[in-house]
């Protein structure tokens, strides 16, 4: 049977919840234990695929095609766990099925309640994800803060969970803030009390309490936080804030929270070590020698999440050629023909990512012209290899007005058009070509050089295509068709010829990228960047 662990954010948002349980991930597996990492999201919406990204972040795919929380971007980074839909879980989801068997007669009768039925559906949901999986521990991140009234059911489903499972099977751990006040130069555990008394008033005990916090926790303070809050002082942990984000397992290892969690779990479990993780991914991070700079050119670039997966993707890279990677963030609306020389000077690698709508899709256009023109690296991504196809349409190919029909429906160049399929879609959400599909590399070209194979499976979200019509006519000019899905009706890659790295993918790679295995396209992406600037100077 699996054990588990319940992670809870108390104070404010955004503490790093997503973080700690990565890494708790990553510190049960240094122990030779086998986990998963479930996101329960309290927000209505069924999947996050339907929000806009300035309120949610990047919406992050898994292989089997679900629209999910960013988090479990982190926790696929961090541990080798199997992610896939079952691992969010989201309010929508829930009340969706329950509705779904009250008007299918399931319930016979019952009046249906939060308690018992939405909370058995969280349980059963949370239970579904180790059934038959052999897995040692199940950790779950509950979204939102101690406190919002949405988050009850899923705190309500953990106490009964703790009762049904037994004592020793669930482990209640706390993300809290212990905030430093300037005027008094002290840091302040009062708000970590009650938020832990939010907790117990709900009938949960945290049995570790994690502490983020810009100043050291002092001896006093963890004394306090263990007296008021009812925990071991020993499990009072500190998450200072860290450079990168990988060292954290390492600061948490270093106070011991893996050996307080399988003594309290009860689960006999060695010690494996986390020095190859320290010494390929953070030391090297940490002492990188030189640096590139890559401008990224988005519409949701004021939110340093909406592209969380891609910066990610690209400090990988980095750390696999040994170059730090600066970005520059560029929002595409504030591109024009006049001043984009100014904005793109001095940049060693151009990045486009996906997006929907119009808006900036002329800056993105532009950018790519600048990159293909003056043999700057470029790495298109979904939206990103559609704007390089309108450009090389328009100015290689002659085909003035040439568009996706996602921005100009009455095009005379439709290049990028709906897929066949899309045409009668009504709905919005989880209707798009979602998840891994295979692609085909075509030998000789700098993607086939990167991937070294010839078939690949990459995570797509998109709904719009090349349109086929226009395959002769732009390879005539120098287009590359480098990746196709098997059957070739569908371009996955596209490359341009005389130029030293321009690659465009209609899936997303950022996806797949690790700190210690950088997606290949994004390592030798960073090393053609790297190329170029030495080239220059
Ligand atoms: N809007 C484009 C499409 O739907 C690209 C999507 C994306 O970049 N994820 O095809």
């Amino acid at each position: 049977m699996s054990k588990y662990i319940f992670i809870t954010g108390g104070v404010v948002s955004s503490l790093g919840k997503g973080i700690l349980s990565a890494s708790i991930g990553k510190l049960l597996e240094s122990r030779g234990l086998k986990v998963s990492v479930i996101k329960c999201d309290p927000y209505i919406n069924v999947d996050p695929g339907t929000m806009n990204p300035y309120q949610h972040g990047e919406v992050y795919v898994t292989e089997d095609g679900a629209e999910t929380d960013l988090d479990l971007g982190h926790y696929e980074r961090f541990t080798s766990a199997r992610i896939s839909r079952e691992n969010n879980i989201t309010t929508g989801m829930v009340y969706n099925s329950v509705i779904k068997k009250e008007r299918d007669g399931i319930y016979l009768g019952d009046t249906v309640q939060v308690i018992p039925h939405i909370t058995d559906e969280i349980k059963s949901r949370i239970k579904k994800v180790s059934a038959g999986r052999k897995l040692d521990v199940v950790i779950v991140e509950i979204g939102g803060t101690v406190g919002d009234i949405e988050g009850l059911p899923f705190l309500e489903a953990i106490r009964q969970f703790k009762q049904d499972t037994g004592l020793k099977n669930v482990l209640n751990i706390h993300l809290t803030l212990v905030p430093y006040l300037k005027s008094s130069e002290e840091i302040k555990t009062k708000p970590t009390q009650h938020s832990v008394g939010k907790l117990r008033e709900i009938g949960i005990q945290p049995e570790i309490i994690v502490c983020r916090s810009e100043k050291s926790i002092t001896e006093e303070s963890r004394q306090k936080i263990s007296l008021f809050c009812n925990v071991e002082k020993e499990a009072v942990i500190q998450a200072a804030d860290v450079d990168c984000i990988y060292e954290v397992p390492l600061r948490l290892k270093e106070q011991w929270l893996d050996e307080l969690i399988v003594r309290k779990l009860d689960i006999p479990a060695f010690d494996r070590g986390l020095d190859i993780w320290k010494k390929n991914v953070v030391d090297r991070a940490k002492n990188l020698k030189n640096a590139v700079k890559i401008a990224v050119v988005g519409k949701y670039i004021s939110l340093k999440d909406a592209y969380k997966s891609i910066y990610e993707a690209l400090d990988h890279a980095g750390i696999k050629n040994n170059v730090l990677v600066q970005t520059v963030k560029i929002e595409s609306e504030s591109i024009t023909k006049g001043n984009i020389c100014n904005i793109l000077n001095g940049v060693d690698g151009i990045l486009i990512p996906g997006g929907f709508g119009i808006r900036g899709t002329e800056g993105k256009i532009s950018a790519v012209k600048y990159a293909r023109e003056r043999k700057v690296p470029f790495f298109g991504l979904c939206l990103g290899m559609q704007m390089a196809v309108i450009e090389y349409a328009r100015n290689v190919c002659g085909f003035e007005k040439a568009n996706s029909t996602e921005f100009s429906s009455g095009t005379p160049h439709p290049v990028i058009s709906l897929m066949e399929h899309q045409k009668n879609t009504r709905q919005k959400g989880a209707t798009m070509r979602l998840g891994a599909y295979p692609c085909n590399i075509r030998n000789d070209t700098n993607s086939s050089k990167a991937y070294r194979r010839r078939q690949i499976y990459e995570r797509h979200r998109h709904r719009y295509e090349f349109n086929n019509r226009y395959r002769k006519s732009m390879e005539k000019k120098g287009m590359v068709f480098a990746g196709t899905s098997p059957d070739r009706r569908l371009v996955e890659i596209i490359e341009v010829k005389k130029h030293p790295w321009f690659v465009a993918v209609q899936y997303h790679p950022e996806f797949k990228s690790k700190p210690d295995m950088s997606h290949p396209l994004f390592r030798d992406f960073i090393a053609s960047a790297w190329k170029y600037k030495k080239s220059r100077s």
